[in-house]
């Protein structure tokens, strides 16, 4: 049996905060690019090429690359033959969020009860959701969410009549509704199917998948597509004030779902999309 003492999960939560908050992953940037390239609007060119221009600061001053350091969502894979030594795994990665932002100078953008609102100052606690996990390995991945985009994501239980097209339906007119105070171009996680909760959890995991990997199912990965050309139709643009690149990417995850429902959820992303993985 595998032994992780809670100190390097501490650690190495500490260092993956810091990371995805300073440096965005190459699936992220290379869609920036590309989207910078084909933008027709010059405003929309302009604030891409400004996009790209501060990751590049961001990266060589090892400061953050967006002002809002977000709220941390963590999904991890525990492998059931492992063993924490030394304390409590949430513990563990609670204190790592914490010693992270505390060492990175990010902002602690977290209040402990949503109506009294006192900041917990040190970005605690972190939303984490577990899976057990053949195997001796702990695998974390980190999003750290801003919420000027997490407002704009929305969730709604629709009938099994409604079907596919009305899943397309929703996720269009969300992404029309939000994709202005979202910082665009945006991400666009979709969940389809299990129960409410399932669907929302699906959504938020979908922002966490890089923008090349298709769905593996064919008709999933079809809607995909054709989510991402309407979306970009719209002309939303950059920011919001017009072109061609609205979204970078839509990711779509299904689940089996009960006779008499079909759940749809879509969580929106910025242009940060921050995620970090690592294998302990
Ligand atoms: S929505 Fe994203 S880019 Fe906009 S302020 Fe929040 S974290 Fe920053």
């Amino acid at each position: 049996m595998k032994t992780i003492q809670t100190k390097k999960i501490i650690d190495t939560v500490a260092e993956m905060c810091i990371e995805a908050n300073t440096f965005l992953s190459e699936d992220m940037l290379e869609s920036l690019r590309t989207a910078e390239s084909s933008e027709e609007s010059e405003n929309g060119k302009e604030i891409l090429k400004t996009m790209l221009d501060n990751f590049e600061v961001a990266k060589r001053r090892t400061i953050p690359i967006c002002q809002d350091t977000g709220m941390v969502v963590m999904f991890v894979s525990f492998g059931q033959d492992l063993m924490i030594a030394d304390g409590s795994l949430e513990d563990a990665l609670q204190a790592g969020v914490a010693k992270g932002y505390e060492e990175g100078y990010l902002r602690k953008s977290v209040v402990a009860d949503p109506f009294i609102r006192t900041n917990t100052n040190n970005n605690t606690p972190a939303v984490i959701h577990y899976k057990v996990v053949p195997g001796d390995q702990l695998k974390i991945k980190i999003l750290p969410k801003g919420f000027g985009s997490e407002n704009t994501s929305a969730l709604k239980m629709l009938k099994p009549s409604d079907g596919m097209a009305g899943v397309r339906d929703f996720v269009i007119k969300t992404v029309e509704a939000g994709s202005p105070n979202a910082c665009a171009p945006i991400v666009v996680g979709v969940g389809v199917g299990g129960t409410m909760e399932k669907a929302a959890l699906m959504a938020k995991e979908a922002l966490g998948r890089p923008l090349w990997m298709r769905n593996p199912l064919d008709h999933v990965a079809a809607l995909e597509d054709y989510l991402l050309e309407a979306c970009n139709n719209l002309g939303i643009g950059p920011m919001g004030l017009g072109g061609v690149n609205t979204v970078l990417g839509v990711n779509v995850e299904v689940f089996p779902t009960h006779i008499a429902g079909l759940p749809v959820a879509v969580n929106i992303s910025c242009y940060v999309n921050r995620h970090v993985e690592r294998e302990l």
